[in-house]
């Protein structure tokens, strides 16, 4: 590729700030639009000026990765301090340890097992006619019996999905690991960690490139891509197309903000599993930089609904029914000429930030191959 290009981009998220970096150290002009008065996207991070707390603004994020290229790459930008996430769960009037371990099994059956006992004890309580499990539930009833599926499983994901187990597909839940030991950090990942200075720092130092120009509160629209030599477009796919052929369905979250004094919950997260209670969890932001301190502190009540037009898209709805709104949509981003769609948005996938790394990394190398090919 020796000419330099001119690539735009839609949206200053990880995906975007990747793509854009390795461009920029190979002579291409970056200029990206990114809507909204910051860069980072849905992991973008505040420090709260009352109380010094560094903010998750937009929800928990924890960075958690197998991946030892995206893990030294996420280090050359920020000082990553060690974090376990360890997640409690409020059921049934007690606290709980998650994900499902051997202390949630012993305190949940009020027994004392060994990890042999409570692996037998468990697969006694599963469904083994089920073989193949395809949804949230069948997996849930195969691995892990009814008894937690209704206590710690459906309650919240009817609560973060508004969509009966039995039409989500079992890779939701496959997320979370169950064991019969004590291990209770909620990721299997051999690399976790924080960012010292937060998400945001670390994107912003990705994008501090003389190639690169970011236009905060400004949209890249989709009749300007022939202005570009090429697009990224890491905005939600449908929008790209104007919603032609109908919106896809994504979650959003309500934040109900409250302060307290000192330590409020004693864990940075405590979810609720019990479908009375209209939140899924709520989040202590100074818990997830246990190397800070600060006297006040602020949480988060999470609450999950149907994404409006207006409201901001998290989590894309993918039931084991097949989706043909998505199908339509990838058939036109198929055909596009010029423009690469990444991203969660982009990809309509549910993505943790190393993968959305390693898909931004994927993408930039095919882009980049293509032309020197
Ligand atoms: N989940 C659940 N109970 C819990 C935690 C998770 O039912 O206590 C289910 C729920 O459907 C959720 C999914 O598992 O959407 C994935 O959980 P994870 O903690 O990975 O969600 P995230 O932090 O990405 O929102």
């Amino acid at each position: 590729m020796s000419e330099s290009m001119h690539i735009g981009m839609a949206g200053a998220g990880l995906s975007c700030a990747v793509i854009a970096r390795e461009l920029a150290e190979r002579g291409h002009r970056i200029t990206i639009h990114e809507t909204r008065p910051h860069v980072a996207g849905n992991c973008h991070t505040e420090r709260d000026a009352g109380s010094g707390v560094m903010v998750h603004v937009y929800g928990p994020h924890i960075f958690h990765t197998d991946d030892e290229e995206v893990w030294t790459l996420v280090n050359r930008y920020m000082d990553f301090k060690p974090y376990v996430n360890r997640v409690k769960a409020t059921a049934r009037g007690q606290v709980f340890s998650l994900p499902i371990n051997l202390h949630t099994i012993n305190q949940f059956f009020g027994k004392t097992f060994s990890p042999s006992e409570a692996r037998a004890f468990i697969e006694s309580q599963a469904d083994t006619t089920i073989t193949d499990p395809q949804s949230f539930e069948e997996q849930a009833l195969r691995f892990i019996g009814r008894e937690l599926y209704e206590a710690f499983f459906k309650g919240y994901t009817l609560k973060q999905w508004e969509v009966d187990p039995k039409r989500l597909p079992a890779s939701i839940l496959k997320r979370l690991p169950v064991r019969f030991n004590y291990n209770d950090n909620y990721f299997a990942h051999r690399f976790q960690g924080m960012p010292a200075e937060g998400y945001t720092v670390m994107v912003q130092r990705m994008l501090d490139h003389p190639n690169i120009i970011v236009h905060l509160g400004s949209a890249l629209r989709p009749a300007d891509v022939g202005q570009y030599d090429h697009v990224f477009w890491s905005g939600p796919l449908d929008a790209f197309y104007g919603h032609a052929e109908g919106r896809l369905p994504y979650r959003t979250l309500d934040f109900e903000r409250f302060e307290g004094e000192g330590d409020v919950q004693g864990c940075a997260v405590m979810n609720y599993n019990d479908v009375e209670v209209p939140y899924t969890r709520i989040t202590e932001h100074k818990h997830f930089a246990p190397w800070e301190e600060h006297a006040r502190s602020v949480c988060y009540r999470e609450f999950s609904r149907r994404c409006g037009e207006n409201d901001i898209p998290y989590y894309p709805v993918h039931l084991t029914e097949g989706d043909q709104l998505l199908q339509a949509y990838q058939a036109r981003a198929a055909r596009e000429q010029g423009v690469t769609f990444v991203g969660r948005l982009g990809t309509y996938r549910y993505m943790d930030m190393d993968v959305t790394i390693r898909a931004a990394l994927d993408a930039v190398r095919a882009f980049i191959n293509a032309r020197t090919a």
